[in-house]
């Protein structure tokens, strides 16, 4: 089995889900007290909260890389980036370490284009939905991006910054997503990626007229697949 290195903490609410999955998955591969090899380094999010808010995103770079080497030198095989975010910074991050980042997005589109899904939904911070890192990604895989309006993107990332990074988890803004995809799929959008790695703590295909793909779930088990390829 190889060595998971993950890079975690933003926040570390979803990282806690990021843990669980990954140990559940090798248990169930492999059986009996099996549990996945991990090397993790969490990060202080407030560092990287702040220096997204000020668009200084060559500290987050500094600091991701940093984490990576550490990771790196300390055994780890491949790198988790546990945010759909930060992979803004992936190709940095990827020029300081030898070892290969698993992309977050890549596994998200597979599995959407294995329920032959072409025009997908996506959600996520303001960074994610407006700008190209994952969006690209998922064009580059072949499938059509639907995102919500300019108001509703304002109100998707304060929830995933205001409530969800904090623990809290609301009625009201369930009910604010569900709107929002119920309108994603008025414009044709076929699924909706959960493309924020909080996301998954508020909505699930259980509250959503549209199925659902988490970003945390499918990253986390393309992590044990390649732990244990
Ligand atoms: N965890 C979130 C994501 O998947 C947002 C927090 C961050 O900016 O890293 O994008």
């Amino acid at each position: 089995m190889k060595t998971i290195g993950l890079i975690g903490g933003m926040s570390w609410e979803s990282t806690v889900t990021y843990y669980e999955i990954l140990n559940k998955e090798v248990a169930g591969a492999l059986g009996g007290f099996h549990s996945a090899k991990i090397l993790m380094y969490n990060v202080d999010f407030a560092e990287l909260e702040e220096n997204m808010s000020n668009g200084y995103w060559a500290g987050n770079a500094v600091i991701l890389a940093d984490a990576a080497t550490r990771l790196e030198k300390a055994g780890a095989d491949f790198i988790v980036i546990a945010t759909n975010t930060m992979h803004k910074l992936v190709d940095e991050i990827q020029k300081q370490i030898n070892i290969p980042i698993l992309h977050i997005s890549d596994a998200a589109a597979d599995a959407v284009k294995c329920d032959n899904i072409r025009k997908v939904g996506l959600l996520g911070t303001k960074f994610t939905m407006t700008q190209d890192f994952i969006k690209s990604r998922l064009s580059d895989a072949g499938l059509e991006v639907v995102i919500p309006d300019d108001k509703d993107i304002e109100l998707v990332n304060d929830v995933i910054f205001n409530e969800l990074c904090l623990g809290k988890v609301l009625d009201s803004s369930r009910k604010e997503y569900q709107r929002i995809i119920d309108d994603m799929k008025a414009k044709g959008a076929e699924g909706v990626i959960l493309g924020c790695t909080e996301i998954g703590m508020l909505i699930g295909d259980k509250d959503s007229c549209l199925p659902t793909y988490d970003t945390t779930i499918i990253h986390a088990k393309a992590a044990v697949k390649m732990a244990l390829a």
